[in-house]
């Protein structure tokens, strides 16, 4: 059984100052939207937004100053993308290398790799792709079935990654391959640094029900990988995809994805809501509160070093159980015959999250994997 823990996780100095810091430096930089441009904006790409990002000094906040990053503490890094999110701003060209793929290159690189290649993440000029999931291999990522076999020249890698959010703009993907042969399950598996641009990888969008590209299929027919882009140690790409799932689970994306919404909500509520909008909104922000310490507290853990797995799929699945409950309660709220056709800013981002928010419990590792892996942790199974 693994110990569950949340405590209170202050941050340290003048936190506020920093909030107004990124508050004008989101006036200055995020592009005019309507809310629904603003919803579930860790999926929107902008790349000038991610270099000014980076010229601020706002991705690789916490990584050591020789690979570009800027060492600050931890929530202070929390802070700057909470209020990222909150003001929706598109982040998604730089969110997954700063959140995962920079912290696993520091980890498990070579210094070679370390010093070459995340300084460009942090000045918001490198992008990453993660590819895990495959045709077959979402849920049961232990069953990876694209190939890693060794040659005199490196790896030749054959197979398929499929729902590879971001990899039409990334450079490179942290790809999950099975490199023994025959190998089954957990054992077998190693983890590639590929560059996207290596002849034999052919991208392929998929467009998703609202006529968005986000994901794509990503086909690998004997892409060459050097041995010096294998990241940690051959065999050992379980421990690693399972410490990373913690760093993807818990951050504040986990349950903000709804915001806008509930921002727009309360703007159209106006200064003197009715009793019932009082309560809703109430009962709301009480629940983001709370998701806000527990994941406040899972982000100590992980810059600790620790490897928070509970604790991060708790987050994901309350946090998530959250943004997806918010249109459907504020559909309820302001009238189940509400006109998802009128054109007001309520309605169109209501509309886009009713129809978008069921992929936030799939993205990430669905419900059931995640209430499976809370009560392993606890002991219940
Ligand atoms: C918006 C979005 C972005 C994504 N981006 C990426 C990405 O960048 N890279 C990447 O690698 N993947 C990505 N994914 C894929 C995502 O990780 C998978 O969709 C997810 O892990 C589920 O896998 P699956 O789709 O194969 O569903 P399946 O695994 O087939 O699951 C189907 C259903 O069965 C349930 N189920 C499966 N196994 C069990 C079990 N043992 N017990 C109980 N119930 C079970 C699941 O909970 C689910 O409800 C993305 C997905 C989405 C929606």
């Amino acid at each position: 059984m693994q110990s569950f823990s949340i405590f209170p996780f202050e941050p340290p100095g003048d936190i506020q100052a920093l909030r107004q810091e990124v508050r004008a430096f989101i006036a200055a930089h995020m592009p005019q939207t309507r809310a629904a441009g603003r919803a579930n904006c860790w999926s929107v790409a902008d790349p000038k937004f991610s270099r000014a990002m980076g010229e601020a000094g706002y991705i690789g906040m916490i990584w050591p100053k020789r690979y570009g990053g800027h060492e600050r503490h931890p929530l202070e890094r929390y802070t700057v993308l909470e209020e990222l999110l909150a003001a929706g701003a598109p982040v998604a060209m730089h969110w997954v290398a700063d959140r995962q793929s920079g912290p696993l290159l520091l980890r498990y690189g070579s210094e070679e790799l370390r010093a070459r290649i995340v300084p460009g993440i942090a000045r918001g000029e490198t992008f990453f792709c993660i590819g895990m999931s495959e045709p077959g291999t979402g849920s049961d990522l232990a069953s990876v079935r694209t190939q890693g076999v060794r040659t005199k020249e490196g790896w030749r890698i054959n197979g398929q990654k499929v729902w590879t959010s971001g990899a039409h703009y990334s450079q490179y993907m942290i790809a999950l391959v099975r490199t023994q042969e025959g190998s089954e399950r957990h054992a077998g598996l190693t983890q590639f640094l590929i560059d996207m641009s290596s002849p034999g990888i052919t991208v392929r969008p998929i467009i998703d029900l609202v006529g968005a590209h986000h994901f794509n299929e990503v086909f690998l027919d004997d892409v060459l990988v050097p041995d010096s882009m294998r990241l940690g140690a051959e065999g050992g790409g379980w421990a690693q995809v399972t410490a990373e799932l913690s760093l993807e689970r818990s951050g504040p994306e986990r349950y903000l994805s709804s915001y806008a919404l509930l921002v727009e909500f309360i703007r159209q509520a106006g200064p003197t809501p009715d009793a019932a909008t009082r309560a809703l909104i109430g009962q709301f922000t009480a629940e983001l509160w709370t998701l806000r310490q527990m994941s406040r507290s899972t982000a100590a853990k992980l810059a600790a070093g620790q490897d928070p797995m509970l604790e991060a799929a708790v987050v994901k699945d309350l946090g998530n159980s959250f943004e997806q409950s918010l249109p459907r309660r504020i559909l309820a709220g302001i009238g189940g015959l509400a006109d998802l056709s009128d054109e007001s800013e309520l309605m169109e981002v209501l509309a886009l999250l009713l129809q978008i928010s069921p992929s936030f419990s799939l993205r990430g590792g669905t419900r059931e994997i995640l209430r499976g892996i809370i009560a392993r942790g606890l002991g219940l199974r």
